[in-house]
């Protein structure tokens, strides 16, 4: 089964399209991105870097949701909860500004019920426990905002545990006893845990403290390419084993290759490693990645969509693929917890 881009189109019209991050509330927030405008790309001050996102070209391509990954500076860590507040705020307050458009969104149901009533989904994601500035109940306040993951790491140590590259890594080093108790804390408000950026060994510890599944939002695999920032097969494996799913990255530096057809290279090892149910996207658009050609911006999914089926993934995988996956964790990991609602 080969599709044509028109079919693909067709195709995201039927099924939930979902991208697990990218970092284009940071842009709203500094730089006074409207989301509702059609940028060109690439915004020529930034290469073409950052510039990926919004709502026009969600639509062209197809998207049902979106994760907007909300990263903060650590150094120094006092002021990244003020920081991941001020890019929630920007994402209030656009979609305060066309509720019709965007819809804050935690569940599987709230996905779907948002593509029928003609909107996109936005859901909330944080890149870096350091955003919790050591403190165990920002995770609920955020929770309650709407924060729907939690990226354990970024790209320095901090209290929870040790990135997989960057200042203070180790690779010796595990979760700390706080990082532990960060995971039960975000199972009990409804967060999930993001295992991007964190070690080997602190990725292992958090599956370890899990009862519920994980996701890993944007990454590339070593089976594929050798990268400090990808992950190995028994990783994946792990992560499926707990009912999670891996969101694939569109950064050619991760990917190993300039051309879309590495991105596929990269979904289709996660569905031979651990089948199916665990492969996702996860772009990173406006997060200073250079995206693959023919994957420039949201606009272009269905040429990805394209791309799959010429490597022989079937519509009923591609569905899972596309957005299926993620819509299957958002359902399985109560979305607040044990929070009231
Ligand atoms: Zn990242």
């Amino acid at each position: 089964m080969s599709l044509t881009l028109d079919e693909a189109r067709a195709m995201h019209a039927e099924v939930h399209v979902m991208d697990l991050h990218a970092d284009t509330a940071k842009l709203m927030d500094k730089l006074g991105y409207d989301l509702y405008e059609r940028h060109e790309r690439p915004l020529p001050r930034f290469a073409n870097m950052i510039g990926h996102v919004d709502v026009p070209r969600m639509r062209d391509g197809g998207m049902a949701g979106q994760f907007f990954s909300f990263w903060t500076n650590p150094l120094p860590e006092r002021g990244c909860g003020a920081s991941v507040a001020a890019q929630l705020d920007a994402i209030d307050r656009a979609i305060d500004q066309h509720p019709e458009q965007l819809r804050w969104s935690r569940t599987g149901a709230d996905v779907r019920a948002a593509k029928a009533a003609g909107a996109i989904a936005a859901l909330g994601g944080i890149e870096g426990g350091h955003a919790l500035e050591g403190q165990l109940d920002a995770i609920e306040a955020f929770s309650r905002r709407g924060v729907r993951y939690l990226g354990l790491l970024h790209f320095s140590a901090n209290a929870i545990g040790k990135p997989a590259k960057g200042k203070g890594a180790d690779a010796a080093a595990g979760l700390t006893g706080f990082g532990r108790d960060v995971v039960r804390e975000c199972e009990r408000t409804g967060v999930i845990v993001d295992l991007a950026h964190i070690n080997r060994r602190g990725y292992f510890d958090a599956l370890e403290v899990a009862t519920q599944p994980m996701m890993v939002s944007h990454t590339g695999v070593l089976g594929v390419h050798p990268h400090w920032r990808n992950i190995d097969d028994e990783q994946i494996r792990a992560l499926a084993n707990a009912g999670g799913c891996v969101g694939i990255i569109f950064s050619r530096k991760y990917l190993g290759g300039a051309t879309i057809d590495a991105v596929v290279d990269h979904v289709l090892h996660v569905l031979d490693v651990a089948g199916e149910d665990v492969p996702a996207l996860g772009s990173d658009f406006d997060g200073f990645v250079v995206p693959p050609a023919g994957l420039e911006d949201i606009a272009a999914m269905p040429n990805l969509t394209v791309a799959l089926s010429r490597r022989g993934v079937s519509a009923r995988v591609l569905e899972k693929i596309l957005g299926g996956n993620v819509l299957r964790v958002l359902d399985a990991v109560p979305a607040w917890g044990k929070l009231a609602a």
